[in-house]
């Protein structure tokens, strides 16, 4: 099956190693290092960095259905840990874009997005949360620029996008 022109995970691997931050995958020598900094690797320890970069250099069939993949956090305490400077989070992030492709994208990212869409934010603002934040006093949120988002995503394509994955893969909303 050809999925956004990668028909295998041979083609996947290859393709991530033409990326400029997919390129340090090869740098890896698996020492583990950025599993240990994780700190979504320490309350589940299923979650494991070092793992799913195993599973992209040895071509692993096993990562298209990965979606453990999607609870990663971006905050590249892994990276600072790795002693090769591997680009891990970057890494997973175009073994998110292989997810969208293949459909094998949670419903809660696919949430998001329609949310970041209709309201410019990843989730709601409830009111308990904005009395929580006015106890700590943290500054207001003010209002999002919801229609320059929505201009700016919907001239990017992102709005037809998003719309054509939930029908393909049965997405929903979630208000
Ligand atoms: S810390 Fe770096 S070298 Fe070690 S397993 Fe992780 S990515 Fe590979
Ligand atoms: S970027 Fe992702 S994999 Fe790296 S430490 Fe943070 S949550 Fe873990």
């Amino acid at each position: 099956m050809t999925i956004g022109g990668i028909s295998s995970d041979l083609e996947f691997r290859n393709w991530i190693l033409q990326q400029p931050e997919g390129q340090t995958l090869l740098r890896c020598y698996q020492c583990g290092r950025c599993t240990s900094a994780c700190p979504v690797a320490e309350i589940d320890s299923s979650f494991n960095p070092r793992l799913f970069l195993e599973k992209i250099i040895l071509a692993d069939e096993a990562l298209a259905e990965e979606r453990l993949i999607w609870t990663c956090l971006t905050c590249e305490q892994c990276e600072v840990r790795c002693p090769e400077h591997v680009k891990i989070p970057q890494i997973l992030i175009l073994a998110k874009v292989r997810g969208l492709a293949t459909g094998n994208t949670p419903q809660t990212a696919l949430d998001r997005a329609r949310s970041i869409l209709r309201q410019g934010r990843t989730i709601q603002v409830s009111d308990p949360m904005i009395k929580t934040r006015e106890k700590m006093e943290l500054p207001d949120l003010g209002s999002p620029p919801v229609e320059q988002l929505t201009k700016m995503l919907t001239d990017l394509k992102l709005a037809k996008r998003l719309e054509s994955t939930e029908s393909r893969y049965g997405g929903g909303e979630s208000e």
